[in-house]
């Protein structure tokens, strides 16, 4: 079950919503401290991120150690562009 399934958030059709705001720099550290599903493990190894669900914990940004996530205007967002390890 992956984590938006566990918290609910599901499309009428049963998947986790479309998001436009994806990363795959590493292993998904970002998802295991969502306490609200807006980050979602994918199978691929990348994580997906709906920021309309993000409850602003920071959790996300605490954990990631590649500065890809920040707060915008309350909720978290993925950075644009490649990632610099
Ligand atoms: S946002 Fe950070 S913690 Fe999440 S997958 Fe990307 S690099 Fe890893
Ligand atoms: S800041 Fe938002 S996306 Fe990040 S862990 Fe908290 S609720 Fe989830």
């Amino acid at each position: 079950m992956s984590i938006g399934a566990a918290s609910g958030q599901l499309d009428e059709d049963g998947t986790f919503p479309v998001a436009e705001q994806t990363c795959s720099a590493c292993e998904g550290l970002c998802a295991e401290p969502c306490p609200s599903g807006a980050i979602q493990a994918n199978p691929d190894g990348s994580v997906s991120l709906i920021s309309e669900f993000c409850g602003g914990c920071g959790g996300c940004i605490a954990v990631c150690g590649f500065g890809r996530i920040s707060m915008d205007g309350g909720v978290a967002r993925f950075a644009d562009g490649p990632v610099a390890r």
